[in-house]
């Protein structure tokens, strides 16, 4: 320990806010619970929660960030369900990415997305011109395969109720999925928009835990949907992302959106609710599990409308234990998923979750998160665990019984 300043001077120390109970890292008792309950654990490497939360409050700064702990961390606060101390790993670890010394680890792949996103408003440089492309063309697949030429996927249009969110793979390699989410706005009878110039729910301000970038993503969201004059904004199927816009939102950009967020889950239950959407329990006939991604649940709460809505189109929706506040990360938080260097790491962490899917004996997996899904795709792969991975979109969308005015081919 020669030649390491403690404390004074640490910049971690002084963005911890060490009067407020979850930021108290000097209440640590080094008791070794969280180290027990991460996905890391008896894998190599990787964090060790109770190192990190020990070099924070001895104000090693420079030694926490080399030891490459705050990027390997899922951000996932499993560890925190543990904590005697209800220290608040994710805090924590943030605050230790904000170092301006932290940056330099920053994976390539995160910078240069961010940067993308700032400049063209997808994280994957989709243009507004490829944007039309795309909508134009799904939208006349979408009225061929219902036979109805008003079953169209709009976009830019003002005064529309709705606008829909869409993750970036929705216009890339998971274009299934917004023809699903189509389907079921098409079903509600509800007017709905897309946006031309923003076409990205996720946030990668949040991993980097810069919150000027997190704000300027927010709001590249909010300002368009505000001058739309829609009054719900319907998110895709996102962790983080929902985190973001639902419960980080107003403190991010100073004020309230005018207009409500709403889960995929949470919007399609309503239209249940009214009578609009009806959905068949028998088009899945086995056994369903449910994940609860970090994000929507221990992070955002958001526990119920995803189990509510399966439970409408699956005849058994199985529980994976542990789950809700205790469920096991994917393995791929944090913005491990988004570095295409981390698959190794990600077999690791993601070892955890396919031990908890082996002992539930289930074949098929419904995940609400599209960065969960495809690790959980991953680790079935990887594990030979042979099971099927949905978006809940993709199940409640195969699932719908079409009123005698409405048709598919
Ligand atoms: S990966 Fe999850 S459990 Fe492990 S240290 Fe990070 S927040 Fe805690
Ligand atoms: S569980 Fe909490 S109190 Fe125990 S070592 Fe981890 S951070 Fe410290």
């Amino acid at each position: 320990m020669e030649n390491v300043k403690l404390n004074t001077g640490s910049y971690l120390i002084e963005q911890l806010n060490t009067s407020q109970k979850n930021d108290n890292v000097f209440e640590c008792l080094s008791c070794g619970a969280c180290s027990s309950s991460c996905s890391w654990f008896e894998g190599e490497g990787g964090p060790v929660p109770r190192q990190i939360i020990k070099m924070a409050s001895l104000g090693l700064d420079d030694l926490l960030i080399e030891s490459g702990m705050l990027w390997d961390c899922l951000l996932c606060n499993r560890c925190t369900q543990n904590c005697p101390m209800g220290i608040t790993m994710g805090n924590v670890v943030r605050k230790g990415r904000s170092h301006p010394k932290a940056g330099k680890l920053i994976s390539k792949d995160i910078q240069n997305g961010i940067k993308t996103r700032l400049t063209t408003g997808d994280v994957n440089g989709l243009t507004r011109e490829e944007f039309i492309e795309t909508i134009e063309w799904m939208s006349e697949e979408f009225a061929d395969e219902t036979g109805d030429p008003d079953a169209t996927i709009p976009y830019d249009q003002k005064g529309a109720e709705f606008l829909y969110l869409p993750n970036p793979r929705e216009l890339g390699i998971n274009l299934l999925h917004l023809t699903a989410m189509a389907k079921l706005f098409w079903m509600s009878d509800q007017s709905w928009t897309m946006s031309s110039r923003h076409t990205d729910v996720t946030n990668w301000g949040y991993f980097v835990s810069d919150d000027e970038i997190a704000r300027k993503m927010a709001l590249m969201v909010i300002e368009p949907a505000e001058k739309l004059g829609i009054k719900t904004l319907v998110l895709s199927e996102c962790g983080h992302g929902y985190h973001v816009l639902k419960v980080l939102a107003e403190k991010l950009i100073g004020r309230k959106p005018e207009f409500e967020v709403l889960s995929m889950p949470e919007f399609v239950l309503k239209f249940v609710k009214q009578g609009k959407i009806k959905l068949d329990k028998n088009a899945h006939p086995y056994p369903v599990a449910y994940h609860d991604p970090c994000n929507l649940g221990r992070k955002s709460g958001l526990y119920d409308a995803p189990r509510e809505l399966l439970a409408l189109c699956c005849k058994e929706v199985v529980e994976l234990v542990p789950n809700r506040e205790n469920a096991i990360c994917c393995g791929g938080g944090g913005g491990m998923l988004q570095d295409s260097k981390s698959k190794p790491k990600r077999m690791i962490t993601g070892k955890a979750k396919a031990d908890q899917i082996i002992a539930s004996g289930v074949q098929n997996l419904a995940a609400p998160c599209l960065s969960c899904h495809r690790q959980l795709g991953e680790i079935s792969n990887h594990f030979k665990l042979g099971v099927k991975v949905y978006t809940v979109a993709e199940i409640a969308s195969s699932s719908l019984i079409l009123p005698g005015d409405k048709k598919m081919v």
